[in-house]
């Protein structure tokens, strides 16, 4: 399965005229042998939070790459999450819970959030969106997923965070209702929760949940030994394994195999894409259990040439070693940075824009983000614009005119503009002491060689611009 492509997980109940079909014949034959490995049922949970927000609220309750589920509904449709909260907090509980079971040394990380609660899955940090289109611009299937993961990511909602994978409870009627969700790697997983009967099958709605999470994941790769033929992403192996193309009859989370064998997607090592290694995960078996601490002292610049740079003081972790990743207006520009200090790359002359660092340790976990907002030419800005601390030096100095009066040359220069304010000019005449005009002249005695000057302007904030040198006789 490569990028962008879309897998629908198909309910075997409901669908009759399909090329499914035939399909659920022979899931219906099988029934019995998933039906008796039903070890117990999805159960609605409280769900802990106290706000409708239709954002990922700040900051997030785990030190590392999550799934963040958003709950998603029409424009003009009933909103009914009071009672979707309670299903999609079961089916996180749920999935948690089996993902410990098929593997004691990794469980997937969820947002969460400070919400008191007894459960972690009841943190949930859950999304409720009211999407800007009535239900019928989503209700065509083959264009359902593509539609609701498009606006999800813009604005103004701008689910597309880099350390974030999405899985969406869509509660608007979709299709024929056959298809119970859809997820394509490195972006969301759809659950659409009036179809396959989810909204009772709570059951089939973890599985389901799960199964499209896989995907997000990169299940199943196409050169996988049991992949299906015509099914590619899906494992055929056997239909208890969570990556089988359609689920059979009663079938539970808690029945499903996590990659059956361990040899088509996850935990089969090799060279192929190991879901085991997904920095989704929480490692639950290694020594480094807690985030690097968050850079502090983010700053920027820029040079002449408009190339700005980031620098930071570095994080400390409890088993380490820190590598950092430096985010600009939300999109990670770079990872794996080894030192405090980073090139943000060339902006346009006036251009405001949010860099974020954060750091992470080799389990994968990452620190809170430190953000600033920098206007190039200017400095560190704040949220309306307004300069905060002025990092930015002022320009050369130009138009050096020289006059020669009878015992003395009197150097004179256009003057320089900084936004925070100018001190002045630093002065340095044939390498002797240094000192600061206000005035962008200076009166230098003549001598019998000419004389060289240094010249450059110095902000209120002591920025020193680059140095121009002046040959005055
Ligand atoms: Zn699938």
């Amino acid at each position: 399965m490569t990028k962008g492509e879309t897998l629908g997980y198909r309910c075997s109940r409901t669908v009759s005229r399909s090329r499914a079909a035939g399909l659920c014949a022979v899931l219906a034959a099988l029934g019995a042998l998933t039906v008796s490995g039903r070890a117990a049922a999805s159960t609605p949970a409280p769900w802990c939070g106290t706000d409708l927000a239709s954002v990922d609220r700040r900051p997030d309750g785990v030190g590392g790459p999550s799934f963040h589920v958003v709950y998603a509904v029409p424009a003009g449709t009933p909103d009914r999450f009071a009672e979707w909260a309670p299903r999609i907090v079961g089916d996180v509980a749920e999935i948690e819970l089996w993902w410990r079971l098929q593997d004691p040394t990794r469980a997937p990380r969820f947002d969460l959030h400070a919400f008191a609660c007894g459960s972690s899955a009841g943190r949930l940090d859950l999304s409720r969106v009211q999407l800007q289109r009535p239900a019928e611009a989503y209700g065509v299937q083959s264009a359902a997923y593509a539609s609701i993961v498009g606006e999800l990511a813009g604005p103004p909602f701008a689910f597309h965070d880099p350390d974030k994978l999405y899985l969406v409870y869509y509660d608007g009627p979709v299709g024929g209702g056959q298809v119970c969700g859809t997820g394509a790697r490195s972006r969301a997983a759809v659950v659409f929760a009036r179809s396959c009967g989810q909204e009772i099958d709570h059951d089939l709605r973890a599985t389901a949940a799960a199964h499209e999470l896989l995907h997000v994941l990169g299940a199943v790769q196409a050169d996988a030994p049991h992949v299906c033929p015509a099914s590619p992403g899906h494992a055929c192996d056997g239909v208890a394994d969570l990556m089988y193309p359609a689920a059979a009859p009663g079938q539970t989370l808690l029945g499903s195999v996590l990659d059956i064998g361990r040899n088509d997607y996850y935990g089969q090592g090799g060279g192929r894409l190991d879901i085991r290694d997904s920095l989704f995960l929480e490692r639950l078996d290694g020594s480094d259990s807690t985030p690097p601490s968050t850079p502090a002292g983010l700053t920027a610049t820029n040079d002449e040439s408009s190339a700005v740079a980031l620098a930071w003081s570095p994080s400390s972790d409890d088993v380490g070693p820190v590598t950092y990743r430096l985010y600009r207006d939300g999109l990670l520009l770079s990872s794996g940075l080894s030192r405090p200090f980073a090139s943000g790359g060339g902006l346009e002359p006036g251009r405001t824009v949010e860099y974020a660092v954060r750091a992470a340790d080799p389990a994968g976990h990452l620190s809170e983000p430190v953000s600033i907002r920098f206007k190039l030419g200017v400095g560190i800005v704040d949220a309306a614009g307004r300069l905060v601390r002025d990092t930015v030096a002022p320009g050369r100095i130009g138009g050096v005119r020289v006059r020669r009066l009878r015992g003395s040359l009197v150097v004179r220069w256009a003057r320089v503009a900084d936004p925070g304010g100018l001190r002045g000019y630093e002065v340095q005449v044939r390498g002797g002491p240094v000192r600061i005009v206000g005035r962008p002249e200076v009166s230098v005695p003549r001598g019998r060689r000419a004389s060289v000057l240094t010249v450059r302007a110095v902000d209120r904030a002591g920025n020193r611009g680059p140095r121009s040198s002046v040959r005055a006789g």
